[in-house]
């Protein structure tokens, strides 16, 4: 468990979204997981997984703060939250400043139609090089689509850890791209779902509101978060020994 917070980014949230636009503006192949407690948990069962969060090529951030709250736990030293919602928003954001071409694969079909909508109003300069819902039957059939479309950004909302994994399936057949599973964030951007209020994110409880919406997550929650916390806790008093 140690191994994949020694993985996690350092610096603050500015920086990386600094560093993404230089890498975004030269064409630098980027594949950015955002972490939170599953994805850690996943690691340690799945050996795709685990193989990919410990790949040097691949940027492992903190999204959740149970990450940030691990990672103090274990004496790693990480800034603060990316949040995986604000990594795609500010990916369309710098697509559009700098002409770019997106392809999105993942959520419901009615999401990416609003989806598309909101990036063809808010950020006209991105163009938009094809949307495919996360429900079709053969996402591998899916990825030889975004190949051939040679987009900038990748955006792949399937969940934790089936949307790392098909990235890095697929992942050395691109000469460019920045790549980002990003969970239910284009349900949120989409104007589909509501984000948590200020107050929520301001203290660090949008997990907690997302139960409260959708109090059938309280079991995903408990088998990731809380067995992660008790992992944590083990992993660290093993340290201090
Ligand atoms: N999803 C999908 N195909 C599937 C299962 C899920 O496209 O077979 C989408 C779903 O519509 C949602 C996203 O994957 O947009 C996962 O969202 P969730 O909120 O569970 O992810 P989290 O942000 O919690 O990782």
């Amino acid at each position: 468990m140690k191994q994949y917070f020694d993985r996690l980014y350092k610096q603050s949230n500015p920086e990386f979204m600094a560093e993404l636009r230089d890498r975004l503006a030269q064409d630098q192949k980027t594949f950015i997981v955002t972490a939170n407690p599953e994805a850690f948990m996943f690691g340690e069962k799945d050996p795709e997984m685990h193989a990919l969060l410990m790949d040097e090529h691949v940027t492992v951030v903190a999204d959740g703060i149970g990450i940030v709250k691990g990672a103090a736990m274990l004496d790693v030293q990480v800034t603060e939250r990316i949040p995986g919602v604000d990594v795609a928003e500010n990916l369309m954001q710098y697509g559009h400043e700098l002409g770019k071409k997106i392809f999105l694969l993942g959520s419901k079909q009615e999401v990416l139609d609003r989806m598309c909508r909101v990036l063809a109003e808010k950020y006209p300069n991105l163009t938009i090089a094809g949307a495919i819902n996360g429900y079709v039957p053969d996402k591998d059939a899916a990825f030889e689509e975004i190949v051939a479309a040679e987009p900038d950004i990748i955006l792949v909302a399937l969940g934790i850890p089936a949307q790392e994994k098909l990235i890095y399936k697929h992942f050395s057949k691109f000469e460019k791209g920045i790549f980002v599973g990003v969970g239910g964030s284009l349900d949120v951007l989409s104007g589909s779902k509501e984000r948590a209020p200020e107050f929520f994110i301001r203290h660090n409880l949008e997990w907690l509101y997302r139960i409260l919406k959708e109090p059938k997550r309280i079991k995903r929650f408990y088998n990731s978060h809380v067995k992660f916390i008790f992992r944590v806790r083990k992993e660290g008093r093993k340290l201090r020994k």
